[in-house]
């Protein structure tokens, strides 16, 4: 299906790798300019070289921290104007809810959702200016089902859920879609990660560790990057205008619920 997004420019966040990546390379299939942020530079920029080599578009790495001012303003200096926004950051690390502190919710509103609204009021405006934008927000699963460790991203992520919820609805009519793609457990080093967590506490491998979280997703296994860049490109889409203000799970059917 041809996207109709040939030659438009977007921002992907937090991008060498995973699911950003996934979201990267599905638009530059799509044959969108790309402005791509991590903060490992060498990385990012390996990463910008192999995109621009494989679908023949620009390419241009950023290396900053996206969840700070500084690392948005290095960002946004490189972009100038973006008719696509794709935030994404790491997400904040497992606990207790016993033990986190002021500073613990500070540091994952920065991250997941502070940013993201950052780089809307940044970039949005321009967008309706010129009557057409189209921003995706990565959040997580948890936004509908929260994960017990992970309450800082539950928290964080409800935040900027609630606020896509009133402002893609104030932006629509200027041509400008918001909405938001909630992975479920996606293949990527994040994934990985998790499941070393659980082999650990459990005293099994990696791999049974992930067979294991597999059997609880009625698609029987992780989804992938790809899978994942997929759904963003057509969010970013020209047929996908009429989708506003939507929470997309993409989890397996591992969340069971009938809306
Ligand atoms: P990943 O494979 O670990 O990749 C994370 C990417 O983000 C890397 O490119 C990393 O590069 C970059 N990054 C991290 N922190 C950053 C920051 N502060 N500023 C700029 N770039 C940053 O992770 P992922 O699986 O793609 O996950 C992406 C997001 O989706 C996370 O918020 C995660 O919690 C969420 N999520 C993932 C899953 C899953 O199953 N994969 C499920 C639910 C939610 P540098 O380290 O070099 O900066």
């Amino acid at each position: 299906m041809d996207l109709g997004i040939k030659g438009k420019r977007a921002l992907v966040c937090a991008a060498s790798k995973g699911l950003g990546r996934g979201c990267a390379e599905a638009l530059a299939e799509a044959g969108v300019d790309l402005v791509i942020n991590s903060r490992t530079e060498s990385e990012i920029t390996k990463t910008a070289s192999e995109i621009a080599a494989k679908y023949g578009v620009s390419v241009t790495p950023v290396a900053a921290d996206i969840t700070t001012e500084e690392g948005r303003a290095k960002v946004l200096a490189a972009l100038g104007d973006a008719d696509i926004l794709v935030t994404n950051a790491g997400g904040p690390p497992p606990g207790d809810w016993r033990d986190w502190d002021r500073d613990d919710f500070i540091r994952a509103l920065d991250a997941n959702m502070l940013s993201a609204v950052a780089l809307m009021q940044a970039l949005v405006p321009g967008m309706m200016d010129r009557g057409w934008g189209r921003v995706v927000n990565i959040t997580s699963q948890s936004v509908r089902s929260p994960i017990p460790a992970l309450g800082l991203s539950n928290s964080a992520r409800a935040g900027l859920t609630g606020f896509v919820a009133g402002m893609s609805r104030q932006v629509a009519g200027s041509g400008v879609c918001v909405n938001n793609i909630l992975p479920g457990i996606h293949a990527t080093d994040r994934a990985n990660s998790l499941d070393d967590g659980v082999a650990g506490r459990q005293g099994i491998t990696r791999d049974e560790a992930r067979k294991q979280r597999e059997a609880g997703i009625p698609a029987g296994t992780y989804g992938t990057a790809e899978d994942f860049g997929a759904t963003c490109a057509f969010l970013c889409s020209q047929q996908a205008r009429f989708i506003v203000g939507q929470n997309i799970l993409l989890d397996g059917g591992a969340l069971n619920v009938t809306v």
